[in-house]
């Protein structure tokens, strides 16, 4: 199981470079998408889920080319979009089998394979609930169930876990972890934690661009003796915060603690801090910010 994106741009009617020369090779496990809104994350799904064509590149699915043969991708693609929604009136079961059907599952197979999945993500105790009164957490995992009616190969979540609360980003992430185990799991987001325990892979994305790939660990290392934590006066905060990707901050009764990443100690009063995947982020980021559209 393999997926080769090579050179890959996607330039939108209007003018939008969403997606600039992207390459990345995934199989199995579980690959983070990590960067802010806006970096071109959904974009890039919706060209590997062949819901829109590349301007530039090649996409291929066990070298296959997946723009001219979109029907080799689709067969085994699970995808959950980032504005999945559910027909309120309809149960769990009940709404599964209306997109088994959609899907052109064959009826007796389906039944047997939605109560596997109830199982899967943990919804088979509310089975008879009709989803209008589900949360939105319990929400996302008939998504997942619905994107893995087909048991693809590849399972594409675009944000799954906005607007769930902590409990089930947690719930989210053992399931999406889970089902990396014998398939490739692409999960896009915007926020670290959801990936820093999880992934096998990072890929971070920034304005269009993909600025690294490697393990979180790999990641971690680079900022290995460039992260500092430091007390600062109140008043000088908005100056250190321009001149430092600072990722954690905590008030004190003599100013305000930093936690930031520099290349060499920012103040006399600076203690080396261990790194987080956090600091390795905004630090990429802030390297990377701000080229030219
Ligand atoms: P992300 O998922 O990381 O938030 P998107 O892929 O949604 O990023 O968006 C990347 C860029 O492309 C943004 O500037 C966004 O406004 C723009 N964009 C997204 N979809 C379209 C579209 N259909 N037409 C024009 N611009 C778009």
């Amino acid at each position: 199981m393999e997926l080769h994106i090579d050179n890959v741009s996607k330039t939108y009617g209007d003018g939008t470079r969403a997606v600039r020369d992207v390459s990345l090779t995934v199989s199995e496990g579980l690959i983070g998408l990590l960067g802010p809104n806006g970096a071109g994350k959904s974009t890039l799904m919706q060209l590997i889920a062949t819901l829109t064509k590349p301007t530039a590149g090649t996409l291929r699915w066990n070298g296959t080319d997946i723009v001219d043969h979109p029907a080799a991708m689709r067969r085994v693609l699970g995808y959950l979009p980032q504005d999945f929604g559910v027909y309120p009136e309809l149960t769990a079961p009940e709404f599964l089998d209306y997109m088994a059907a959609l899907k052109g599952l064959p009826g007796d197979a389906a039944g047997a394979r939605i109560d596997t999945l109830l199982d899967i993500v943990g919804l088979e105790d509310v089975r008879d609930r009709v989803l209008g009164g589900f949360s939105g957490g319990m929400q996302q995992r008939v998504g997942i169930a619905c994107a893995l009616l087909n048991d693809p190969d590849l399972l594409v979540a675009d944000e799954p876990t906005v607007g769930l609360d902590p409990e089930e980003r947690v719930r989210f992430r053992t399931l999406l972890t889970d089902l990396a185990e014998d398939r490739v799991v692409l999960l896009s987001t915007h926020i670290v934690s959801d990936v820093e325990a999880t992934a096998t892979r990072l890929a971070i994305m920034n304005d269009g661009r993909l600025t690294a790939t490697s393990s979180p660990k790999t990641l971690i290392d680079q900022v290995r003796d460039c992260v500092w934590e430091w007390v600062v006066p109140r008043s000088e905060l908005g100056t250190v915060r321009d001149r430092y990707p600072v990722t954690k901050l905590t008030h004190e009764s003599d100013g305000v603690r930093v936690h930031a990443v520099a290349d060499q100690q920012p103040a006399t009063n600076a203690s080396p801090a261990p790194p987080t995947l956090e600091d390795a982020y905004l630090s990429l980021l802030s390297d990377t910010s701000t080229p030219p559209r």
